[in-house]
């Protein structure tokens, strides 16, 4: 896709006018109160740029999973209370989206403030793309600005429809993804290496059929390396394993021959009987029968970290052990911390959401010390697997 066709904030005429931004605020609460603002503070720039010229600003969102219903715990309302104090503007909540009552709301919000109207998924249309329902959106604004990249893999109203009615443009948060996801791994500096990790070998073959296209090195680890590792004849003891998968994995691996990219696989392994949190490690190279691997080994950890230190893009996804048990979670960091060398030598690195994102939390890594760190789980799966994104092809139109 050709993501030049996507309109800037910046570039559009916005002095005085009210603009309709779709926002990602699906954060935790807890009581009745926002329990982690970081999805607010994501889109301070976009905000504040619209504040600056003097814009009505007509925020819209989804929360949860309320199916098409109206479930009060799914509302919106202690959201508009954090927007106010994040912003310290008048914020607007209107108790529904559409219709008399979000009308009179936007109405009664000045230039200079701010409109947060309640839960889009309160209304089945949102979820079907409903055209009608993205009309009535689309009139309370006259610009769209997409902001929430998180959900532009969603053909919905909201995200989809609504900017046939509209002129649309990409927030500076959505930018920063196409940036990174699009066009940095479309067109990468080289070396490029994609680490690749996680339980399912299922979950992740479009994603590596996809990589196998652009990168000069593949590395795996993760649950779904003993699949591959099977597939090659080795001994994985009790480790997660997909024997239905294994035609797929051989199939990877000669599709990375074929192309002369370098694939990585773990060389040794930490173990244990048991699968559990308080599990001891032991370090291995060959796995025994009777036990499982929960992460990759230290001579591993080397191998990625020297490979990836010759690389001048790294793209990661998905974790190499269960980083959730302490034990199990230092090829994870292992990968973070090369990385975060690399990038300080001059590499791009972009770690592509999910898991990923749960490991730098758990071992307290700063995400500033990447290139970028996706904020969308699935979406950033889905751009990297080289689809289409309904939210980024409706601004492009
Ligand atoms: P994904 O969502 O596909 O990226 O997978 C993430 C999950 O993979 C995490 O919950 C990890 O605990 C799990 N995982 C990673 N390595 C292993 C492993 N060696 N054995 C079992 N699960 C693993």
């Amino acid at each position: 896709m050709n993501f030049d066709k996507i309109k800037k904030i910046q570039d559009m005429d916005l002095k005085d006018k009210k603009v309709l931004v779709r926002v990602d605020y699906n954060v935790p609460l807890k009581d009745g109160k926002v329990d982690n603002n970081k999805r607010i503070v994501a889109t301070e720039k976009t905000i504040k740029h619209l504040l600056a010229n003097n814009c009505r600003v007509v925020l819209i969102a989804h929360l949860g999973r309320p199916k098409g219903k109206v479930c009060p715990e799914f509302s919106l309302a202690p959201v508009a209370e954090e927007v106010q104090k994040l912003f310290g503007v008048p914020v607007h909540f209107a108790k529904d989206c559409i219709g008399a009552e979000a009308d009179a709301v936007v109405a009664a919000t000045k230039n200079g403030e701010i409109a947060l109207l309640e839960n889009l998924r309160f209304h089945p249309e949102e979820e079907k793309n409903d055209p009608e329902f993205a009309k009535q959106l689309a009139k309370h604004g006259e610009v769209f600005v997409q902001e929430a990249f998180g959900t532009v893999h969603r053909a919905h109203a909201s995200t989809s429809a609504v900017a046939d009615y509209l002129p649309g443009c990409a927030g500076f948060l959505v930018q920063k993804e196409v940036e990174f996801l699009g066009k940095a791994l479309e067109n990468p500096a080289r070396p490029f290496a994609a680490v690749i990790g996680g339980a399912k070998v299922s979950d992740k073959i479009l994603l590596l059929n996809n990589l196998l296209d652009k990168v000069n090195v593949l590395i795996i680890g993760g649950g779904m390396a003993y699949t591959f590792l099977k597939a090659k004849g080795m001994e994985i003891g009790k480790s997660l394993v997909d024997d239905t998968k294994m035609d797929e994995a051989k199939q990877v691996m000669q599709k990375a021959a074929d192309k002369g990219v370098k694939m990585l696989m773990p060389v040794d392994f930490r173990v244990s009987s048991e699968f559990s949190e308080t599990a001891t490690a032991t370090e291995v190279d060959a796995i025994p029968a009777d036990k499982e691997s929960m992460d990759i080994g230290p001579k591993t950890e080397k191998l990625f970290h020297d490979e990836l230190l010759k690389c001048k893009t790294i793209f990661w996804n998905g974790p190499m052990g269960v980083f959730e048990f302490p034990n199990f979670a230092h090829g994870s960091c292992s990968i973070a911390h090369a990385m975060i060398e690399a990038t300080q030598n001059g590499a791009i690195s972009i770690i592509g959401g999910g898991d990923s994102v749960n490991v730098l939390k758990k071992g307290k890594i700063d995400q500033k010390a990447f290139s970028h760190v996706s904020t969308g789980g699935g979406a950033s799966m889905e751009f990297v697997e080289g689809k289409e994104l309904p939210g980024l092809v409706a601004l492009a139109k």
